[in-house]
Formats: structure tokens, C-alpha cells, sequence
């Protein structure tokens, strides 16, 4: 290597896998090059990543300058411009730009595609890949201003691929893989979060939605994209009629023939499944009873929280009446911590060309829709009664969809 990395090789100890390992691997395989690679970027850049960490532990401060308005024409995101202050030291990364691109809906790949990627990238970048985000993008790292162009150009022309959100623009829809392998899927997430990213595509590349705006899908309440806590708006799985129950297979946990949790805990003996300790007394809104017999379940009082579902899948499942719950402002503030975001729609049916979802969206004024800062703000200053108020009259400005969606309730 051309640094000596001490600090850094530390990370190398222990049981779990280590990105410097990965990184040095990568740097090993770009200074071979025994594919013939025509490298745009400097073939060491990866080892100029591991020597400016390694001095950045050692001045225990960051050695990145962040930000810089760098990008492709026409897009105001997808491009993080990122620059090192020691370019003289370390001039593989004295450019080190990340690019976001939108992931496909539940990141379903063909081999394919993953081998055009990693190819673009091993050429035109660093051949670092964060795979993926927390935004959910594939997420490409470092490389050099000249080649933004050229990557955009290769992604949008030979894979059919856009740039994903960043900076102040709605950031790119995320889900959760739903229907096509989920039983518990109470709608088609891929095909919402699908429609809205074509929808919205536009407003990924300029701000006309509040800073940042996220939308994210889970299919259920188990909430696998945790929209909950990271999305301006969530859309969440759920159903309005009973939980089916199966009284014989009940039967069969609590006679020990049916593993609970799908057999997920079955790494250590935690003794025999005991129904009333680990399903009836914790139910958050205790809706169940069990005479030994019979599961009863007051469905009334359940809030659809999976945790009974989890524990006995075969034996209870989602009702059949399915749609979603959308919920506002959520957000992770680094001094006050995550902050959950409010319930405003309790359920809606989810149906193709989804107009009454796209109505909420879009409320009544295209160029101040549901403003994440006015809802988790509120939240944050007011307290949950003045905010749950000011959700209310949000509804009242909708007006039509409301409407709508008390008939369908
Ligand atoms: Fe109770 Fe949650 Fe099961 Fe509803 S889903 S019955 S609230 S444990």
C-alpha cells in the first residue's frame, strides 16, 4: 500500500467483516488491473481514501471538504460534491464526489445490471459502492468532476437509469420488497412507490417539495423501510377488518408441533412456547385472551401492531379488508433524536391510478404541500394535541379526498 495505515489496520481485528479489508482488496485488484480496465480516475485512488482516514484519525478531525456546488446540467441533486484539503498528498481523492442513483423498486437487480454498474463505476470512479444508502439509492463513491457528465450520460443512455435525490429536493421513494415475497403486504408497495417516483421524478432533480422531502412504503405495520421515523410521509400497510385466526394451528404452537417466530429464535433452547407470556400479556393494548382452548382477539382495540402476528404467522394473518395508513413528519434531528411521525389518514384503500393519494400529496396548493417542518416542528414545540390540531385542519384543507376516504372507510 502506499500509506502506512496502523490506526486504520486496527479495524482489521475482531469477528466482523471490515470495510478496510474490503478497501484494501479493491486497491490491491485496481493495482493489478488484470481485466485491462481503462481507469479515468487514478488507479491508487483507493488507496488515497485509506491515507487520508488514517491521517484523519490521527488529527482526530475530518480532512473532507464537504458540499460545493458541483452536478450535472439541468439537475439541482444525485451529485454530493465532496473535496479532500491535502490534494497534494492525496490526489487520487482530491475530487472524491458521490453520486446517488435511484434504486429499483424493492432493490430487485438482474445480474446484469449489477455487472454494467460495477463496471461504470470501476472505470469512471472509485469502484466503492455503498449498496445501499439510508435513503435507499445505490450509492456510487468518489469521483472526479470531469467524469460527472460522463457517468450521467452512460447511466441515463446505455442502463436506463436516473440520478436518485439529494440536497434540498425530494429524495428518492423507497419500499419494501411487499407482495412479491411478503405475506404480511396489505398492498403492492412496489407498484405505489413505482408510480410516484415516475409521478415525481421531476421534483427529484428540483426542489419544489419542502426540503428534503421523503416518501417511503412499508407494506405493513412491521414497517421493514421504517417509514415511521425517516419519512416525511409514510405509507403504511394495514387492514380495517379482523385478524383471521386458525384455531388449530393456534393449538399447534402451544402443543410445541408449530415453531413460533417461524423458527427465527431455534439457535438456543428458551424452553417450551408459553402462549400467555409471550403473545396474550404482550399485547400493547392487551385485546387477547386465551382459555386454553380459544384465542380471542377484541379486534376493536388492536392497533395492528405484527407483534402476535410474529410470533404465531401460521396461525393468525392480516385481515383481508388491506389497504394503508398515511402518516406526516417524521424526521431525525441530530440534538432532539428521532421523532415518529403522526397518523393523518387512517386508511385508505390503495388503487391504481392512486388519485386519492396523490391528491393528499399535493394538497390544495402545488407550491406548499404537507410542509415537514410545519408538522414535526410542531410537534417538537407544541406537543402532540396542538400538532394532531394542526393535522386535523390539513384534513380540512383537503377537503375532497377527506371526503372520499370517509366513503370508502
Ligand atoms: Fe395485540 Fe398487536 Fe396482535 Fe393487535 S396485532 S392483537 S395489538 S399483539
Amino acid at each position: 500500500m502506499k500509506h502506512k495505515t496502523p490506526l486504520l489496520d486496527q479495524l482489521e481485528s475482531g469477528p466482523w467483516p471490515s470495510f478496510v479489508s474490503d478497501l484494501k482488496r479493491e486497491a490491491e485488484s485496481r493495482a493489478k488491473n488484470e481485466r485491462g480496465i481503462d481507469y479515468q480516475i487514478p488507479a491508487d485512488v483507493v488507496e488515497d481514501i485509506l491515507g487520508v482516514m488514517e491521517l484523519t484519525y490521527v488529527h482526530k478531525r475530518t480532512h473532507w471538504k464537504h458540499g460545493g456546488i458541483v452536478g450535472v446540467f439541468g439537475y439541482g441533486g444525485g451529485v454530493i460534491g465532496r473535496y479532500c484539503d491535502q490534494p497534494e498528498m492525496f490526489p487520487g481523492v482530491a475530487h472524491f464526489h458521490t453520486l446517488r442513483v435511484n434504486q429499483p423498486g424493492g432493490k430487485y437487480y438482474t445480474t446484469e445490471y449489477l455487472e454494467k454498474i460495477c463496471d461504470l463505476w470501476e472505470r469512471r470512479g472509485s469502484g466503492i459502492t455503498n449498496m445501499h444508502g439510508s435513503t435507499g439509492d445505490i450509492i456510487l463513491l468518489g469521483t472526479h468532476t470531469p467524469q460527472l457528465e460522463e457517468i450521467f450520460w452512460e447511466l441515463t443512455h446505455n442502463l436506463g437509469q436516473d440520478l436518485g435525490g439529494s440536497g434540498s429536493n425530494l429524495r428518492t421513494p423507497s419500499d419494501c420488497l411487499g407482495m412479491s415475497r411478503c405475506e404480511y403486504a396489505c398492498y403492492d408497495t412496489q407498484a405505489l412507490c413505482y408510480d410516484l417516483t415516475m409521478e415525481y421524478q421531476d421534483y427529484l432533480h428540483r426542489p419544489a417539495f419542502p426540503y428534503k422531502f421523503k416518501f417511503k412504503f412499508d407494506g405493513c405495520p412491521n414497517c421493514c423501510v421504517a417509514s415511521i421515523a425517516r419519512a416525511d410521509m409514510s405509507f403504511i400497510g394495514t387492514w380495517r377488518d379482523e385478524i383471521r385466526i386458525d384455531q388449530k394451528a393456534v393449538a399447534a404452537y402451544v402443543g410445541g408441533e408449530l415453531k413460533p417466530n417461524a423458527g427465527a429464535h431455534s439457535g438456543r433452547d428458551w424452553g417450551p412456547f408459553d402462549i400467555q407470556k409471550e403473545v396474550i400479556d404482550l399485547c400493547p393494548t392487551r385485546c387477547m385472551s386465551w382459555d386454553g382452548k380459544k384465542l380471542t382477539i377484541d379486534n376493536g382495540e388492536c392497533t395492528r401492531c405484527m407483534h402476535c402476528i410474529n410470533v404465531m404467522p401460521r396461525a393468525l394473518k392480516v385481515g383481508n379488508d388491506r389497504g394503508l395508513s398515511i402518516l406526516v413528519g417524521a424526521k431525525a434531528p441530530i440534538l432532539d433524536g428521532a421523532q415518529m411521525s403522526s397518523l393523518l389518514v387512517p386508511f385508505v384503500k390503495v388503487e391504481p391510478p392512486y388519485t386519492e393519494i396523490k391528491e393528499i400529496i399535493e394538497k390544495e396548493d402545488p407550491h406548499h404541500p404537507i410542509n415537514d417542518e410545519e408538522i414535526s416542528e410542531l410537534l417538537r414545540k407544541e406537543g402532540f394535541i396542538v400538532a394532531r390540531r394542526t393535522v386535523a385542519k390539513y384534513r380540512e384543507q383537503m377537503k375532497i379526498p377527506v371526503a372520499r376516504l370517509r366513503r370508502k372507510i
